[in-house]
């Protein structure tokens, strides 16, 4: 068997863990330099492509990952997106040392008194409901509605503003075509992928439609003209519609993974959120053995690290529910 069988098709344990994990290298590579602008991350480290101590150790998750573990340990309890069940892990395993927007701790607070999984969320416009849901994308690839739907409910328990809503999805559709489209061996078509994701939030927010189709054109592989590129297009900050595209048009102008997550890192503004998006995107198009074997060896791995992340994978996938 070729390494590219053991990628197809769609939904595999390549494109799940690389989603998961690939997000996971991404959070951890843009943590120490969050809040910083482009050219301050360029003229302190270069080309950010090595796993570097911040406020928290070399190669430490933040929040955004280990949200997205929580998803991903709620489909390997229940085979499917399960609201109540994905509130009670996201309270779980909530350390605020990860580093938690500030709404967040409003949210855990009702969910801890006993609030309903929909109704501790906020009015946030925030990414934090992109950040997280590239696992969903990749579980739910081989259906995009479900993977719409699955986005929508994730997000609604912590964002519950339409562009927060609509951020989330687009992520996790996004990821469930890039896992498509990885499997098919298709390169994505910038325009194309865009337009069918703008398309499909539209309803939902009509801005956060046109901030994907404001996506700059990117010259594939040249890291310093896309930088330029979508920085100038998009403030790459907290909010989901300045984050989304960036991250997917890191992706999109990326040859390969470890490309994907540089050039997001070095975006600036909301670095390992952006980070966490696109190495998503990258893990699950190009699978888990294309991320760099140095960033997945530097992963922490204590008691929730990549070693646990990497053995939910499988239990999700064998407990599907369609
Ligand atoms: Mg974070």
């Amino acid at each position: 068997m070729s390494s590219s069988d053991q990628i197809n098709p769609a939904f595999s344990y390549q494109r799940l863990a690389g989603a998961a994990l690939g997000g996971m290298c991404g959070d951890a590579l843009g943590m120490p330099v969050e809040g910083w602008q482009s050219q301050e991350i360029s003229r302190r480290y270069g080309r950010l492509d090595s796993m570097q101590a911040g406020r928290l150790p070399a190669g430490s998750y933040t929040d955004d990952s280990q949200m997205m573990i929580a998803i991903l340990k709620t489909l390997a309890d229940q085979g499917r997106l399960d609201g109540p069940h994905l509130s009670q892990e996201f309270l779980r395993t909530f350390e605020p040392r990860r580093g938690y927007g500030t709404r967040i701790f409003g949210v855990m607070q009702r969910l801890a008194a006993g609030a309903a999984w929909d109704g501790a969320g906020t009015d946030s416009l925030g990414n934090g409901g992109a950040m997280r849901v590239g696992v969903l994308g990749a579980y739910y690839a081989d259906d995009l509605e479900a993977c719409q739907r699955a986005a929508y409910d994730q997000c609604r328990i912590t964002h519950q503003h339409p562009q927060g809503l609509a951020g989330a999805v687009a992520q996790s559709l996004a990821v469930g075509m890039a896992c498509r489209m990885g499997a098919s061996g298709e390169i994505p078509a910038p325009h194309d992928f865009l337009s069918e994701i703008a398309g499909r939030v539209e309803a939902m927010d009509a801005h956060t439609a046109a901030r994907l189709k404001a996506m700059p054109s990117l010259p594939r592989g040249d890291e310093a003209a896309a930088r330029q590129a979508l920085t100038q297009a998009y403030a790459c900050d907290v909010t989901a519609a300045e984050a989304v595209p960036p991250a997917l048009g890191a992706f999109l102008a990326a040859e390969n993974a470890e490309q994907a997550i540089v050039l997001a890192v070095s975006l600036g503004g909301d670095t390992d959120t952006i980070g966490a998006m696109a190495g998503a995107l990258a893990g699950a198009y190009w699978g888990l053995d294309a991320l760099p074997a140095a960033w997945l060896n530097g992963l922490e791995n204590g008691d929730q690290g990549r070693d646990y992340v990497l053995s939910l994978c499988p239990r999700a996938i064998s407990v599907k529910s369609g």
